[in-house]
């Protein structure tokens, strides 16, 4: 054990000498001896540390009585202080132990043997008091500083205590409430019944033991305002086992609750518009057809699909494309009845699920009063947009029987509402459905037709009307298919258009044509121009520059053999951006044609600037060309447009001879026919272009 230091603060040496003799030899170990003699050096002796236990005389030269006690007390309130008396001054003593001294030593028995004994046990005390002291303190921090609200009690259920947290929340503050009974403090409801809700005190010191409290309780405070609380009770024991009151713990839990229901709705609904998504729309849509299915009622859903809204996303920003989901959501919303679901599945797809008693006559007019509705202008940020939608309609229990039918069934009937011209609404049939069976079919025989090359491409020569040469060909696909031999394009491109894989597809048919060419170059072919067609999905694919660019790299075909064939409509679509993309196609040497010409729209002023090389006359002018007069019209005003505009005109479909011959007299440039040729494999192609340019495919032109 190590020694305790003893302080003895007293001018007289005398008696300090005889206080220290004990302890100099007390029987259980020797205590250290410091001796000062007034109170500065007493309190520099303390600030240094390590004293155990002081001994003090009150009257000092520097200090007198209550005085020199308290100023020790207050440097070192942890340390144990004993006033050293004689008869006169002994009341000064009793004072200081009121303020705290642990007792004091009368000149008497300065010299006792049982002082050492006495002032271990002083020592010891201490100890125990201040670590409880320390324990408190610990307590009581915690209590004043945590989030949860604490109270106690006393065993008869009246207010001991409350922490700050606490008195926020029942409005009370800790002098006020205590004693009060605690019924009227925290003041208890159910939330369901609203009935007052049993004090859990109450029950805990009846029962001795912890409980928490029931859900959905409610908390109501002094002034009435009320919050929903969790909590729970513990009851007190004293050192026998007896209960001597009880401790509360509850939490405010208005913001917990608030945020479950915010994540519960945020998992049901759709966040731009709020409507519910697509597993609220199943839910429902259950219900309804298990509604339906008792009732004998008629529920349809409604597919919608905005037409053209990526454009606007597009053009006009991701923000006002919200902002027009946004009022189209409030207007299909105010267009039904609010026993409907309007829900949003995304991007801009839309289901609303309607209900009828019977009538199933009243959904076509639920669908015009909903394309009207949404037809009429919509200001957004200054734009005045004009959007149509297209909307497909399946019906319960025809067109299906759970709710994924009902709703792929709609969607199938909004792509024919597309399909139809946009802006209009169609019911499902089972038409529909085999026809989106067999395109789901045709899509899934591309992607292999991709993976295991089964395409190959067959060319069509094309001939200048002037010389009888075949001045190149038109590449055109074919799908090899491992069940149905050759299949057309007509049969695919719509698919593979839809599907997004005319984009591979496109990029192999340039290979496949930049190798042909380069194979022909080395057999020592002259040269022939090979033009490969391409959709307006690939042209407007921001690879699809790249893409040609490192093909004609890769394979070293000369640019000017290759030629590019699109529509009108791939290039009206947006003017600024093709002309851009002709021009780089331009520049690396490449010719351009515009395919089918005349069926669409395009403005004549608009393509006069288009850097454009060759115009193809549809063939279904070139069919209307026959003996009478009159009907190759558009022919030869096409012709005369070419000329003008100094391009190229080639007329497509020639199959008779009375077509070669008006196309001849209106110096149509070049032809492209079953009369000369139908389309054929590379390798017949060649032969068929060797022999033509030696002997003239062109028996024919004479
Ligand atoms: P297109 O570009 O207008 O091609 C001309 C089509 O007319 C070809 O049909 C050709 O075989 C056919 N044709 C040629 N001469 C005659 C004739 O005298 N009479 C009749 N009745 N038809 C004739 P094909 O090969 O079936 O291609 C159809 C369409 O498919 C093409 O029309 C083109 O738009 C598209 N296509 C073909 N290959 C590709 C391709 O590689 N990529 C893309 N994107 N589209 C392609
Ligand atoms: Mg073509
Ligand atoms: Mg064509």
């Amino acid at each position: 054990m190590e020694a305790n230091t003893v302080l003895i603060i007293t001018g007289n040496d005398e008696d300090a000498l005889m206080i220290e003799e004990p302890l100099k030899t007390a029987r259980d170990g020797p205590f250290i001896t410091d001796r000062v003699h007034d109170l500065a050096g007493a309190l520099d002796r303390l600030r240094a540390g390590d004293i155990d236990i002081v001994l003090v005389d009150l009257f000092l030269k520097d200090s007198e009585g209550g005085a020199t006690f308290d100023a020790l007390f207050q440097l070192k309130p942890s340390v144990p202080i004993m006033t050293l008396c004689d008869e006169e001054n002994e009341a000064a003593s009793i004072e200081a132990v009121q303020h705290g001294a642990q007792g004091y030593l009368s000149k008497g028995y300065f010299s006792n043997t049982l002082v050492p004994q006495a002032l271990r046990n002083i020592i010891q005390r201490k100890k125990i008091e201040e670590a409880l002291y320390v324990e408190k303190e610990r307590a009581r921090v915690t209590l004043e500083s945590i989030g949860d609200g604490v109270l106690s009690t006393d065993v008869h259920c009246n207010i001991t205590y409350l922490n700050p947290e606490a008195e926020r929340m029942t409005g009370w503050t800790r002098d006020e409430a205590r004693g009060r009974p605690i019924a009227e403090i925290f003041r208890l409801i159910n939330g369901d019944t609203r009935q007052p809700a049993r004090n859990p005190v109450e029950a805990v010191i009846a029962d001795k033991k912890n409980l928490a409290l029931q859900a959905r309780s409610i908390l109501v405070r002094r002034d009435g305002e009320e919050a929903p609380i969790e909590d729970s009770a513990a009851p007190i024991f004293d050192r026998n086992g007896e209960v001597t009151g009880a401790v509360v713990t509850f939490r405010d839990v208005t913001e917990t609750q608030a945020m479950a229901r915010k994540m519960a709705h945020l998992a049901e609904h759709d966040y731009l518009t709020g409507l519910p998504n697509r597993l609220l729309l199943n839910d429902r849509l259950s219900q309804a057809i298990a509604y339906a299915t008792r009732h004998g009622t008629k529920l349809a859903v409604f597919f919608l699909d905005l037409d053209n809204f990526k454009h606007i996303n597009d053009s006009l920003g991701h923000s006002v494309g919200d902002e027009l989901l946004s009022g189209v959501a409030k207007r299909l919303t105010s267009q039904v009845r609010h026993s409907d679901t309007v829900s949003r599945l995304g991007g801009d797809e839309f289901v609303v699920l309607v209900l009828e008693d019977t009538d199933v006559e009243h959904f076509p007019f639920t669908a015009e009063k909903i394309l009207r509705a949404l037809a009429a202008p919509h200001h957004l940020s200054g734009n005045e947009l004009h959007v149509t939608t297209s909307i497909g309609i399946s019906l319960f229990p025809d067109d299906g029987a759970d709710a994924e039918t009902l709703v792929k069934n709609a969607d199938i009937a909004m792509y024919h509402a597309k399909k139809n011209g946009r802006n209009n609404f169609q019911f499902f049939n089972n038409r529909m459905n085999a026809r989106a069976v067999a395109r789901q079919t045709t899509e899934i025989g591309l992607r292999r037709a991709i993976e295991c090359n089964e395409f190959v491409l067959h060319y069509q020569p094309k001939v200048d009307l002037e010389s009888g040469k075949v001045t190149g060909a038109e590449a055109l696909i074919r799908w090899q298919h491992p069940q149905h031999g050759i299949v057309l394009p007509e049969s695919f491109i719509a698919v593979a258009v839809d599907s997004g894989l005319i984009i591979p597809i496109g990029s192999i048919v340039l290979r496949k044509a930049c190798e042909q060419l380069k194979k022909w170059q080395e057999e020592g072919m002259a040269p022939v121009v090979v033009s490969v067609n391409v959709s307006a999905l690939e042209f407007r694919d921001k690879r699809f520059l790249e893409n040609v660019r490192r093909q004609l790299q890769e394979t070293g075909v000369a640019p000017h053999l290759l030629q590019l064939e699109l529509t009108e409509a791939a290039l009206m679509r947006n003017i600024e951006a093709s002309t851009a993309i002709l021009r780089e196609l331009k520049q690396m040497g490449m010719q351009i044609a515009i395919d089918d010409f005349g069926t669409g729209y395009s403005s004549l002023s608009y393509l006069s600037r288009l850097p454009i090389d060759v115009l193809k006359i549809d063939q279904s002018f070139v069919k209307a060309i026959t003996g009478k007069s009159g009907n190759g019209v558009i022919v030869s005003a096409v012709i005369g447009m070419g000329s003008s505009l100094s391009q190229r005109v080639i007329a497509e479909g020639v199959e008779t001879k009375e077509q070669l011959d008006f196309l001849h007299t209106h110096h149509c440039d070049e032809g492209q026919g079953h009369l000369f040729s139908a389309a054929m494999p590379a390798d017949e192609f060649g032969q068929f272009f060797r022999t033509a340019n030696a002997t003239g495919v062109t028996g024919l032109l004479q």
